[in-house]
């Protein structure tokens, strides 16, 4: 059973169709939507935690690939400079998802981007500034597939 927090970008296209309600239907997979921007005839995105078999992701990402709609891993998104960090812990109590946290005994903190949903707390808590959000390469080819 495959379970990621995955980024959607729709183009103009396919903005409005119910692509995520097909996944369910068509293959079967388990949503649960976390963050959504979608406006008619514009650009829209998507945050979501989808699960469900290896097969049924397979089919799933050739059905939105066809359709032009790019997925990134969401965590992929957000960028931790290592350099930056003072382990302070700070951010551990706002991440929502656990993606930020304590790793005992050497009290570091560990970013976890597989768990990360971009919902960007941890951005404006942080006091050295060591979180940041990414621009999203959108070069129409889906990041998600390994
Ligand atoms: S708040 Fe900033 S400096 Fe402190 S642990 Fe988190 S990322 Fe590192
Ligand atoms: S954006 Fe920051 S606070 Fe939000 S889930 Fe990701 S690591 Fe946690």
């Amino acid at each position: 059973m495959y379970s990621k927090m995955l980024k959607l970008v729709f183009p103009k296209t396919h903005a409005q169709e119910p692509v995520v309600c097909n996944l369910a239907r068509l293959f079967d997979l388990e949503f649960s939507i976390l963050n959504a921007t979608i406006h008619p005839r514009k650009v829209g995105e998507m945050v979501l935690q989808l699960s469900g078999s290896p097969q049924s992701f397979e089919k799933g990402m050739s059905y939105l690939k066809e359709r032009g709609i790019t997925v990134i891993k969401a965590g992929e998104q957000m960028l931790r400079e290592e350099d930056t960090c003072v382990h302070c812990g700070a951010c551990t109590a706002i991440c929502p998802t656990g993606a930020l946290s304590i790793e005992r005994p050497e009290m570091r903190v560990i970013f976890d981007v597989e768990k990360c949903s971009i919902c960007k707390l941890c951005v404006p808590i942080c006091p050295h500034h060591a979180m940041s959000l990414l621009p999203l390469e959108n070069n129409g080819e889906p990041a998600f597939g390994a």
